[in-house]
C-alpha cells in the first residue's frame, strides 16, 4: 500500500500582497471588527494557558469576549512556558549593533532554511518590539544594565544582541506577566477558568469548529463545551520521542484529535535537537534536561583532537584541543543555529572524539569567560542553570566544563494555519507552537517566546475578530449530533484503552516508541531507516493495543489512563513524521537526510522540488494520508546555501 497519496495544493489565501512591510497593517485594518457591545454575546474556548494561550486569553477577555480557557494542570501558570530559560528576541536594537525589523526577519527565514512564509516571519518581526513594551509594562523584571536599560545578550544564528532575558528563566517571568492578566480578566468573570481538564476531541458542526469534549481529570466526568471559535495553544509534541527537554505532560492529543477532524497537520517531521543538553546517563530517565542556548555567549565547545582521549579535561592543553564551531564557522563560532551546532556534535562524537562515560558528549567550557569577567559576573548571568547542573550531574561548572549533548526540543511542525491562524477547519485557530508557521525547517533560539506572544497578544485577537464578525452561528448545545458522536467517540476510546487490560505499562510503550524515532527520525534520517521505523511503529502499535495495561477506571483520577490516550495518539503522529520525513527527499534545518548532503556534511535543499509546506490531510485510520503543497515564494531573502562560516 502507498505510505500517502497527493491532493491537490493549497494556498494561504488570508495573506495579503503588496510591500511586505505594509501587510500586516493593511490585513488588521480591512479585517472586520466587532462592536464592543456584541463582544460580550460572544464566547471563545482557549485550550492552553502557555504563554500562547495565556496571552490569547487575556487579550480577547480585556477586549470584552467571554473566554473559556483549559488546561490540564492545576494551574494555569505551571504550563511548560514555564520551563523556558534563555530568552526572548525583539529588533528593538536597543544596543545599536545594527539591529532592524527586517534584519531579525531576514535572519528568521535564513535561520530556518528558507522554509517559512516570508509575510508571517516578517509579522513576527514587526510585532516582535511590541511584545518586550507591553511585557515591561506588566512588570516582567528583564534583565538591566548599571545604567537601568534592559540588557540583551546573544543566541544562535544572528550577529546581534536582540535576546532580552530574565536570568535563565525568562519563561516563567513572562508567563507570570500574561498568568496576571488572565487572573485579572477571571477575577473579572470575563474568563472562565477550567484547570485540570484536558481536551479529548474536537466538536464540529456545519463544517465550523464549535467545541471540545473535554474530561475533568479528577472526577471523570466528560462533556460538551460550546463557543463560537476555538483556539488551540496546546504546545508541542516534542514527548514523541519519550525523551526530551519537554515538561513530562506535553503531548499531541488536542492537535491530534483536530488533525483526525479534517485539521491539515503541516511538516511534522521538522524537529528541533537542541546542542546543548545535560547528556542521557542511563535507561532509568524519563526526561532530559536543557542548558540554555544563552550559555553560549560564553561557553567555549571542544572536544579533544585525539579519539578516545579520556583524559580529564583539566589534562588537556590548548593546543590539543578542537574548538570545532570556532574552527568551521569563524563568523559565528559558538553561535551557530541549533540545527548546525547539534550536527557538528554528532559529527565529532562519531568520530569517536566525544566524551564523558558514554562518548556522547562535548564540553561546554565556561574557562576563558571566568578569567576575563570574574566568577561573579558568570554567576549573575547564568547562576541558575549552574546551580541546575551540578545538582543533576554532581559536576562543579566553575571548576570543569559542563558536558553536553544534542537532545529533542521543540517541534517546528504543527497544525497547518493561514496568515491569520486559523486553520484548514473554519472557526479553529491554533497558536504558539502548536501551529507550524513561521519556524521553517529550523527555530531560532529565543524565537518560540516571541511567536507565542505574539500571536496570543497581537495577532490571534484581531484575526479572530473577523472571523466572529464574519460567521452570526446558530445555538448549539450537548443534544447536537455532532456532540453526541463526539461524546460517544471519547467515552468509547476510553473503554477500549480499559479493556485491553494487557500486561506492559503504558510508559514502556512509549520508551520503546521513543527509541524507533530517535534512531530513525532523529538527527538524521535515511530511506532505509524510515522504512524500518515506519514498519517498527506499526507492529508496536498493534501490539499496544493487545497488551497495555491501564490500571484503574475512568471514573475519576487516573494518570496512567492520561498517558496511555496521550501515547495512543503519539503512535499515530509518529507513522505520519516518518513518511513526512521520508517523502522530503533533500535536506533542510533540522530535518538532515543522510542521502542529501554538501559534501562538507552541511545539509542540502532541493528548492526546485521541495520549497512547500507539506500539509497532511487525514483520512482513515490504517489509510494513507493525503499531501497537500503550499508553495512558498521567497520575493525579499533569496534562498541560497546558508552559511555561517
Ligand atoms: C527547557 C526549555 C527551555 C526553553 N527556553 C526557551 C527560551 O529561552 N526562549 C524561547 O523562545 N523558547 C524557549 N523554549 C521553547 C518555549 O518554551 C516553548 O516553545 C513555548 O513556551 C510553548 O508555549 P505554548 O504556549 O505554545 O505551549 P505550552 O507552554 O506548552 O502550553 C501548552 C498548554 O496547553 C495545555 N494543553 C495541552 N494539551 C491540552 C489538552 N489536550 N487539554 C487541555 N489543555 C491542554 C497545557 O495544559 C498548557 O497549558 C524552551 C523550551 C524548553 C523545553
Amino acid at each position: 500500500m502507498d505510505l500517502y497519496t497527493e491532493g491537490d495544493p493549497i494556498a494561504d489565501t488570508k495573506a495579503p500582497d503588496g510591500p511586505i512591510e505594509t501587510r500586516w497593517e493593511r490585513r488588521r485594518f480591512e479585517a472586520k471588527l466587532v462592536n464592543p457591545a456584541n463582544r460580550r454575546k460572544l464566547t471563545v474556548i482557549v485550550v492552553g494557558t502557555g504563554l500562547a494561550g495565556g496571552s490569547a486569553a487575556a487579550t480577547l477577555a480585556e477586549q470584552g469576549y467571554r473566554v473559556r480557557s483549559y488546561c490540564y494542570q492545576d494551574s494555569p501558570r505551571r504550563a511548560h512556558s514555564i520551563a523556558a530559560q534563555g530568552g526572548i528576541n525583539a529588533a528593538k536594537n536597543y544596543r545599536n549593533d545594527g539591529d532592524s525589523v527586517h534584519r531579525l526577519f531576514y535572519d528568521t527565514v535564513k535561520g530556518g532554511d528558507f522554509r517559512s512564509r516570508e509575510s508571517n516571519v516578517h509579522r513576527l518581526a514587526e510585532v516582535s518590539v511590541n511584545i518586550i513594551d507591553q511585557c515591561v509594562a506588566q512588570g516582567v523584571p528583564f534583565a538591566r544594565e548599571y545604567g537601568g536599560l534592559l540588557d540583551t545578550r546573544s543566541f544562535g544564528g544572528a550577529q546581534v544582541q536582540r535576546t532580552f532575558y530574565a536570568r535563565g528563566q525568562t519563561g516563567q517571568q513572562l508567563l507570570l506577566g500574561a498568568y496576571q492578566a488572565l487572573e485579572r480578566q477571571i477575577g473579572l468573570g470575563n474568563v472562565e477558568m477550567n484547570t485540570r481538564h484536558e481536551m479529548l476531541e474536537l466538536i464540529i458542526v456545519d463544517g465550523r469548529a464549535r467545541g471540545i469534549v473535554v474530561r475533568d481529570m479528577v472526577t471523570g466526568e466528560i462533556t460538551c463545551e460550546f463557543a463560537d471559535a476555538v483556539v488551540l495553544a496546546s504546545g508541542g509534541y516534542g514527548n514523541v520521542f519519550y525523551l526530551s527537554t519537554n515538561a513530562k505532560g506535553c503531548n499531541v492529543t488536542a492537535t491530534w484529535r483536530a488533525h483526525r477532524k479534517g485539521a491539515y497537520f503541516a511538516n511534522p517531521c521538522y524537529t528541533q535537537i537542541h546542542p546543548t543538553c545535560i547528556p542521557v546517563s542511563g535507561d532509568h530517565q524519563s526526561k532530559l534536561t536543557l542548558m540554555s542556548e544563552s550559555l553560549r555567549n560564553d561557553g567555549r565547545v571542544w572536544v579533544p583532537k585525539a579519539k578516545g582521549d579520556a583524559r580529564s579535561p583539566k589534562d588537556i592543553g590548548e593546543d590539543e584541543r578542537d574548538y570545532y564551531l570556532e574552527r568551521i564557522y569563524p563568523s559565528f563560532g559558538n553561535l551557530v543555529p541549533r540545527d548546525i551546532a547539534s550536527r557538528a556534535a554528532k559529527n565529532v562524537c562519531d568520530e569517536g572524539r566525544g566524551v564523558g562515560q558514554s562518548g556522547l558528549g562535548v564540553y561546554l567550557d565556561f574557562a576563558d569567560a571566568i578569567n576575563r569577567l570574574g566568577r561573579k559576573a558568570i554567576e549573575a548571568k547564568y547562576g541558575n542553570l549552574f546551580e541546575m547542573y551540578e545538582r543533576i550531574t554532581g559536576e562543579d561548572p566553575y571548576e570543569v566544563p559542563m558536558r553536553i549533548y544534542p537532545a529533542v526540543h521543540y517541534t517546528m511542525g504543527g497544525l497547518w494555519v493561514d496568515y491569520d491562524l486559523q486553520s484548514s477547519i473554519p472557526g479553529l485557530f491554533v497558536i504558539g507552537e502548536a501551529n507550524f508557521s513561521d519556524h521553517g525547517a529550523n527555530r531560532l533560539g529565543a524565537s518560540a517566546l516571541m511567536q507565542g506572544l505574539a500571536d496570543g497578544y497581537f495577532v490571534l485577537p484581531n484575526t479572530v475578530a473577523h472571523y466572529l464578525a464574519s460567521h452570526p452561528l446558530e445555538k448549539v448545545d450537548a443534544t447536537h449530533p455532532a456532540a453526541v458522536r463526539a461524546r460517544a467517540d471519547v467515552e468509547d476510546r476510553i473503554q477500549r484503552l480499559l479493556a485491553v487490560d494487557g500486561d506492559r505499562t503504558v510508559d514502556s510503550f512509549h520508551r520503546e516508541l521513543g527509541q524507533i524515532m530517535w534512531e530513525h527520525c532523529g538527527m538524521e534520517r535515511s530511506e532505509a531507516g524510515l522504512r524500518k521505523a515506519i514498519d517498527e511503529i506499526r507492529a508496536l502499535r498493534e501490539q499496544f493495543w493487545q497488551r497495555v495495561k491501564v490500571p484503574g477506571s475512568g471514573e475519576g483520577l487516573n494518570q496512567s489512563l492520561e498517558k496511555a490516550g496521550r501515547v495512543a495518539d503519539f503512535f499515530e503522529l509518529a507513522e505520519l513524521m516518518c513518511v513526512d520525513a521520508l517523502h522530503r527527499e533533500e535536506s533542510c534545518g533540522g530535518h538532515f537526510r543522510a542521502e542529501h548532503q554538501t559534501p562538507e556534511g552541511e545539509a542540502e535543499r532541493d528548492d526546485e522540488r521541495f520549497a512547500y509546506v507539506a500539509a497532511w490531510e487525514f483520512t482513515a485510520t490504517g489509510e494513507p494520508a493525503v499531501l497537500h503543497k503550499e508553495d512558498l515564494n521567497f520575493e525579499y531573502v533569496h534562498p541560497t546555501q546558508r552559511s555561517y562560516k
